[in-house]
């Protein structure tokens, strides 16, 4: 098995679990279709969000879910060490009210990989936070009364924000917001927050994640094909992550990554031709 220049495939460093409350399975169910699926090395990323959160239902890890996942984690580390590599990282969404809060409770854990997100908007009119992934349809619906555009132009000056404040190894699914709201397009403002949100990243030597639960709902990974070939112009690392919240989701679409990359480096190479 070679491994790619651009990217390694058998490695995902985007795992969920039943901790986060919307996953099903085990942390072991994940490694065995991990090793099944001839993986080498998976990084486990729970949920991490603000205290201050303001939402109907608990869609993260609470400190002591965080306590029982690195001791579990690490009995799984110590029983598989022959066949896997297991990290223990983190999805944190940022709270940009209370940043010092996340970065306090950040700094108790030692993490392989701390994702940078950016799930939950406080808006004023609205009874929640918007959930900015979610297919619900009272999320849906709030962000449209709030105004997707303006939503939109928020939430990637938040996200670039998060990434100069947090302790970040990588951005996860960059423009997974909004997904569920059909036919929305990026205006040209928001491709321009999208560079200076790349330079950002490459600035501070963090990597891009390519998440691929983006085939399921739309044909193409998180971020679009466009912003990936956006980001291997600037040469930003790349790192795979599925998104897996069943075990049998562990390196799915992995193969296309691949297929992709090659496609948009062909691009790349027919336009400085
Ligand atoms: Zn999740
Ligand atoms: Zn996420």
């Amino acid at each position: 098995m070679n491994t790619h220049p651009l990217i390694d495939i058998y490695f995902d460093t985007h795992i969920h679990t039943r901790y986060c409350h919307h996953a099903t399975g085990t942390m072991e169910e994940y490694v065995l279709s991990a090793i099944d699926k001839g993986l080498r090395h998976i990084v486990f990323l729970e949920h991490m969000e603000g205290a201050a959160v303001n939402y109907f239902e608990t869609t993260w890890l609470t400190d002591k879910d965080f306590d029982d996942y690195f001791e579990e984690g690490s009995r799984l580390q110590d029983s598989y060490s022959d066949r896997l590599t297991i990290g223990l990282g983190v999805e944190v969404g940022y709270d940009a009210a209370h940043p010092e809060e996340l970065l306090n409770r950040l700094s108790k854990h030692c993490w392989e990989q701390v994702g940078v997100s950016y799930h939950f908007m406080p808006v004023p009119d609205q009874p929640f936070d918007l959930n900015l992934v979610s297919r619900q349809e009272r999320n849906v619906q709030a962000i449209r009364e709030t105004g997707c555009e303006q939503v939109l132009t928020n939430y990637f000056n938040t996200l670039t924000e998060a990434v100069r404040v947090l302790p970040g190894t990588k951005v996860c699914h960059l423009d997974a917001a909004l997904r569920f709201q059909p036919g929305l397009e990026l205006s040209s403002g928001h491709w321009q927050q999208i560079g200076e949100l790349l330079d950002t990243i490459k600035a501070r030597d963090m990597a891009l994640e390519i998440n691929t639960s983006g085939f399921v709902i739309r044909g193409t990974p998180f971020p679009a094909p466009a912003i990936i070939k956006m980001a291997l112009q600037k040469e930003i690392r790349l790192i795979a992550g599925s998104d897996a919240h069943r075990p049998e989701d562990v390196g799915r679409f992995f193969d296309k990554i691949l297929a992709l990359l090659e496609q948009l480096t062909s691009e790349i190479n027919e336009e400085l031709a």
